[in-house]
């Protein structure tokens, strides 16, 4: 795992910052350029514990400067976010470990670009556009086909390796979680998705599809379909896809048998992999324009769903990346929201999580920009 611990700087909690480029008719950007790849091996503090950081400033030479582990600059492709972030995590997971990957940022910035690819219903999709959970998909499953059957010389012993992966893809509106994998022509009454809670482990979901999968694109079949209704289902309800959270999971068990005259027996690694398409994050004002009183506090009820979720989430991922906290034994808040509680048991200990904190370069973001960029740095 060398390799592995070089590239992450033995951190599990990881940031990183996705600059989207201008689109159509923005013009001027906020974030001009001042990404800088810093080496702060000298930094004293850090030392030990971080060798590169980039610094991303907002404005000009007087706008504030963040550090995260990584920015993506507006060129950078979706192959480079893949191989330096999420390449890495999907090796984690088959060696038995949890990740999970969160797109933070305000509706536009780039999170579902980022974590799918561009909308679903575009045909032609370009393979370099194609984003995280497809590639992760197919890197995950050729990894577990990689893994072939050995005999092991000398013992007369067969080591065989079978797997079994299983999907679930969840929407979190308000304090509702809808199954995103549920045939909506299914004639039986619909359970309700529930979380189970049963001491401190992690909550159970229950009432969930999660079928299972033998291809990358079995998995990539479900995924649209899913996406397909989250985007029908927030139609019908009058809202848009923006303010829930998806959340798309791979679950993994890859089982070792071995038999011989020698030794037998048989092991078995479990895994998960989430990975989750955030609400957006933006303040209230930008969405209260031009809607009735009565959307109007619904929306007010929404939006304080999603930023009571999305300060959890940061106050969770903050507490496990603070080595002080880590190591004492640090209360971590997980109880605080349903998104944190869902995703307990793949975060912190020896499992990964990444956020992709994702923002807008356009002169008019500049407020919600700064707000991401500070979430993102407290999250670190
Ligand atoms: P969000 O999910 O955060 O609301 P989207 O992913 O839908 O935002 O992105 C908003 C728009 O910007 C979409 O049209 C998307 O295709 C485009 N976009 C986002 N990021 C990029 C990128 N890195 N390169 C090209 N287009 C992008
Ligand atoms: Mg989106």
């Amino acid at each position: 795992d060398a390799s592995f611990v070089s590239c992450m700087n033995n951190r599990t909690v990881q940031v990183a910052v996705r600059v989207r480029p201008l689109l159509g008719n923005e013009k001027k950007p906020c974030l001009e350029a001042l990404y800088e790849r810093k080496n702060l091996t000298s930094h004293a503090r850090d030392r030990s514990r971080r060798k590169h950081h980039s610094i991303l400033r907002v404005g000009d030479e007087e706008g504030p400067t963040y550090c995260y582990d990584e920015v993506f600059p507006e060129n950078s492709s979706q192959e480079d976010i893949y191989e330096h972030r999420v390449a890495p995590l999907v090796d984690r997971c088959l060696a038995g470990y949890n990740a999970t990957i969160v797109a933070y940022g305000q509706t536009g910035s780039g999170k579902t670009y980022t974590m799918t690819g561009p909308p679903v219903g575009d045909n032609e999709i370009k393979e370099s556009e194609v984003g995280v959970i497809p590639r992760a998909l197919r890197d995950l499953f050729e990894g577990l086909e990689a893994r072939s059957d050995q005999s092991v010389a000398g013992y007369s012993c067969l080591v065989k390796h079978t797997s079994h992966v299983r999907v679930q893809f969840l929407e979190l509106y308000m304090d509702d979680i809808r199954d995103l994998l549920r045939d909506p022509d299914d004639k039986k009454p619909a359970r309700k998705v529930t979380l189970r809670c049963i001491g401190e482990k992690e909550p159970d979901v229950i009432g969930s599809c999660k079928p299972t999968v033998t291809t990358a694109d079995e998995a990539l079949e479900l995924l649209k379909k899913g996406l397909q209704r989250r985007a029908t289902g927030a139609t019908s309800m009058n809202a848009t896809s923006s303010r829930s959270h998806a959340i798309f999971s791979v679950m993994v068990e890859q089982q070792t048998t071995m038999t011989g005259a020698v030794s037998k027996g048989s092991h078995v690694k479990r895994s998960r992999f989430h990975l989750c398409d955030l609400a957006g994050s933006e303040r209230q004002k930008r969405i209260f324009s031009d809607v009735s009183d009565a959307q109007q506090r619904l929306r007010k009820g929404e939006v304080c769903q999603i930023n009571m979720g999305l300060l959890a989430l940061g106050n969770v991922i903050s507490a496990l990346g603070d080595p002080k906290r880590a190591s004492s034994n640090g209360y971590v808040p997980y109880r605080d929201s349903k998104l944190t509680l869902l995703l307990k048991g793949s975060l912190g200990g020896n499992h990964h999580t990444l956020m992709i904190a994702c923002v807008s370069p356009a002169v008019e973001n500049k407020e919600e920009t700064t707000n991401a960029l500070r979430y993102a740095n407290r999250a670190k």
